[in-house]
């Protein structure tokens, strides 16, 4: 197979046949199931789509190859590794490797990136990655001269003209679509998004607009706790209605109101942005912790996580740096956010002080490490990282015990909160984004916001209020920028970007 040489026409349109075979079953099955495939237009468009991929994958291998062989070459080993890797996520997971996604990978750190590793990821790294470059590597590719290569290229892009006019009729529906089909078209997923989400990072990179100055209204003590949560979807709270008792403590515990409430977005960076911004734009606004820290306010930031926009705050605290601090099995948990805030919140020297925790605590697919084990409530829980693996009674256990367990946490908050008697004190708990678990064959977080289904964004919006402190508007349905107006007006603050409208206290 490798002694004789092949030309590089043949070499490419075979590559293009492995591109197209090895890695676009995704691709093909999201066309099948939204286009009308027994109308002639629907029939049309398939076929268009299978030889478009074909012919134009095959022609810019053939590009690159004519180049320069080695360029070519590494360029194609490292695409079938990348679409190996890619199709194995977008298989297990229901995920589109839209530009959000990259973000997401990029965002990363290591210990997740190991969370996600499997014998079936090992599968198709092997099979549809390390196999086809075995080949791609020791072929004898005989180029074309230069005449060669223009009439052919010439020939090529001619095709796609016509084939692109041909399908007039159909250009709407693929506009429509452009997204979920950018997404599950290999390489180009990746690389057409990872270019763009460097191009939006860069312009992002800019300074955060700063707001203008606020004011102390009075000099009442007073702690806002806002903890951030990670995936955590309304629906399997019992605050919310969820059949089985997911809040043991907070459907006990005086003064704890819970409201409907959507996200901006289904993943970290968007979710928790809007959380901390006073409205939802473009662009980057001085986010509530600087702005609050910059006013004298005292903000204490502890993370478990990973994703906000810039805090330049002084208190700004990891769980690494907390762990120095914290003795007991419990400190590998979210549980190391609380562990001395008491404590912290009492040396303070400001009247106001704003606390917020960024847990982890629903961060899949791990669903059953991240809580200490005696808080497996539901039994059998799903251990596979392969969450299509697992029965879906155990998935939806193994979740649901992260949500007992962030019930004793926000509990365990507020029980420490009572006990300063000299502040008005209240805990906001906020998710950035809700979870799929498997409903419609999705599975954690990410789809675009225009299709993704209600799992993703409803998310749970619960507040404890001290006694004597603040009543509750009775408010219909809340979205993520009602956090910053809220904490401003419990905390007693005065500023012009304030609005009344977005808080939730009386
Ligand atoms: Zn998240």
């Amino acid at each position: 197979m490798f002694k004789n040489s092949i030309s590089i026409t043949r070499f490419s349109l075979i590559l293009g046949a492995m591109n197209f075979i090895f890695f676009h079953y995704p691709f093909f099955k999201f066309v099948f199931s939204n286009l009308d495939y027994k109308s002639f237009n629907g029939v049309l468009a398939i076929v268009s789509l299978i030889v478009l991929m074909l012919v134009l994958n095959a022609w810019v291998f053939y590009l690159f190859l004519s180049i320069s062989k080695y360029l070519g070459k590494f360029l194609l080993v490292l695409t079938f590794m990348i679409s190996a890797l890619s199709v194995y996520f977008v298989n297990t997971y229901g995920v589109i490797i839209d530009e959000s996604m990259i973000g997401n990978v990029f965002n990363t750190d290591q210990n997740e990136a190991g969370s996600f590793f499997s014998f079936k990821m090992v599968l198709y790294v092997v099979l549809f990655g390390i196999l086809p470059s075995i080949y791609i590597i020791k072929a004898k590719i005989v180029n074309d001269g230069v005449k060669r290569f223009f009439t052919k290229s010439g020939l090529v892009l001619l095709f796609a003209l016509i084939m692109a006019f041909v399908n007039a009729a159909n250009w709407l529906w693929i506009d429509k679509n452009s997204k979920s089909l950018g997404g599950l078209a290999m390489p180009w997923s990746y690389s057409v998004n990872t270019a763009l989400f460097f191009i939006h990072d860069a312009q992002k990179n800019k300074k955060e607009i700063l707001l203008p100055d606020a004011t102390f209204k009075d000099h009442k003590k007073a702690v806002v706790v806002l903890v951030i949560g990670e995936s955590a979807r309304s629906e399997n709270f019992s605050l919310y209605g969820y059949q089985k008792n997911t809040n043991p403590l907070l459907s006990k515990t005086p003064n704890v109101f819970h409201f409907n409430a959507t996200s901006c977005a289904t993943y970290t960076t968007a979710g928790v942005k809007c959380i901390l911004e006073h409205k939802d734009t473009g662009d980057l606004y001085e986010i509530l912790p600087n702005y609050l820290n910059r006013n004298k306010v005292d903000v204490i930031w502890r993370t478990n996580n990973w994703g906000e926009p810039p805090v330049h705050i002084p208190n700004y605290q990891t769980s690494e740096m907390l762990a120095k601090n914290c003795k007991g099995p419990d400190c590998g948990y979210d549980q190391i956010l609380v562990n001395g805030l008491k404590e912290q919140i009492l040396a303070s020297k400001s009247d106001k002080v704003l606390i917020v925790l960024h847990t982890s605590t629903s961060h899949g697919p791990t669903y059953s490490k991240k809580y200490p084990k005696r808080f497996e409530v539901f039994k059998p829980v799903c251990n596979s990282v392969e969450l299509g693996n697992c029965s879906r009674e155990e998935l939806i256990n193994a979740y649901d015990n992260t949500v007992v367990y962030t019930d004793f946490l926000l509990h365990s908050i507020i029980q420490d909160l009572k006990q300063l008697k000299d502040y008005d004190s209240s805990m906001i708990f906020v998710s950035d984004h809700g979870e799929s678990l498997g409903e419609k064959n999705l599975y954690m977080h990410g789809v675009p916001m225009s299709i993704a289904p209600k799992e993703q964004y409803e998310i749970p919006f619960i507040v404890w209020v001290s006694d004597h402190s603040k009543t509750l508007k009775p408010e219909k349905s809340l979205t993520q920028n009602n956090v910053f107006h809220s904490v401003l007006n419990f905390l007693g603050i005065s500023s012009p970007v304030y609005d009344e409208n977005m808080n939730i206290f009386r």
